[in-house]
């Protein structure tokens, strides 16, 4: 179940780690409170100044209920994946995609050593059924933290086959993994001429024809409307078992991720 907390966190070091993705590393407060969930794809809410040269502040809890019972302002807030956590030290890595616009990449793109954000307890949704015996993570670039994590938390006897679309060679990253690992760049993501938009993760999807035999799990993760019809190639056209997709949109082409 759900813990709802928050923290302080320190930003202990930041930094391109390449061309389109800036790794953070942080350091949070009162770290022994902090619950971890079971889920390899976990995120927490980034929380950040609310302007004006106001410092982030937290909800407050009072009578089991959390509010701002102190009249502070909201603070913006966006979800990232927990790339690497140690709950002994209680450092947190993140890994930020650098675009345009946004509250969340902007304050990524300028981030510094002392700089201080705000968290929450995380929470996640990747759980391959127990049966599963081969794994098919599709992700664009924002889910490339998650397949990281994911890959280097999976057991040896499980085949997974792995599609990630970045923007170039540049931004693909080594992903280690004890498991049988059939990985994919696919360098397609961005506008671009001859493109129908930022990303082509459905296109992506539409190319896979063929799925293992035995049973498996399908985790889906990009931009939503993409995410959504990539799920529904895999359940309509291929008749998988939609109860073993998990597809969670990770960004909204146009939309603000609020
Ligand atoms: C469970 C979960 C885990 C996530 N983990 C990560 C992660 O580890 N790393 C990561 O980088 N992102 C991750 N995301 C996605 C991230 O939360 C969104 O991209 C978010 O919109 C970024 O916030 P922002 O303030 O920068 O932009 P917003 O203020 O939300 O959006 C501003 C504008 O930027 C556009 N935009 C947002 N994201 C992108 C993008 N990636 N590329 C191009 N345009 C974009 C929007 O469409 C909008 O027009 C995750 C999302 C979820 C739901």
């Amino acid at each position: 179940m759900y813990h709802e907390d928050y923290f302080f966190a320190e930003v202990l070091s930041a930094g391109h780690l390449t061309p389109s993705m800036i790794r953070v590393r942080l350091q949070v407060e009162d770290h022994g409170r902090y619950q971890a969930s079971d889920h390899a794809d976990e995120w927490v809410r980034l929380a950040f100044s609310p302007g004006g040269g106001l410092p982030v502040t937290l909800p407050q809890q009072r009578d089991g209920r959390w509010g701002r019972f102190d009249g502070s302002p909201s603070c913006p807030n966006r979800p990232y994946t927990v790339r690497r956590w140690d709950g002994s030290t209680g450092e947190m890595t993140v890994d930020l995609v650098a675009h345009e616009g946004g509250v969340a990449a902007s304050w990524a793109t300028h981030a510094r050593a002392g700089d201080v954000i705000g968290l929450c307890n995380p929470e996640g949704r990747y759980e391959p059924p127990a049966d599963a015996q081969w794994i098919l993570l599709l992700t664009d670039i924002t889910g490339l933290p998650a397949v990281g994590r994911i890959l280097e938390e999976m057991p040896d006897a499980v085949t997974v086959i792995v599609h990630v679309e970045v923007p170039a060679p540049a931004d693909e990253q080594d992903l280690s993994s004890d498991a049988a690992l059939s990985l994919t760049w696919h360098h397609t993501h961005g506008h671009a001429a001859g493109r129908d938009g930022p990303t082509q993760l459905h296109a992506i999807a539409r190319s896979i024809d063929m799925l293992p035999d035995g049973p498996g799990y399908i985790y889906i993760a990009g931009e939503a409307r993409a995410a959504s019809a990539a799920r529904k190639h895999f359940r309509d056209t291929l008749g998988f078992d939609k109860t073993r997709i998990d597809a969670v949109g990770y960004w909204v082409e146009g939309q603000a991720r609020v």
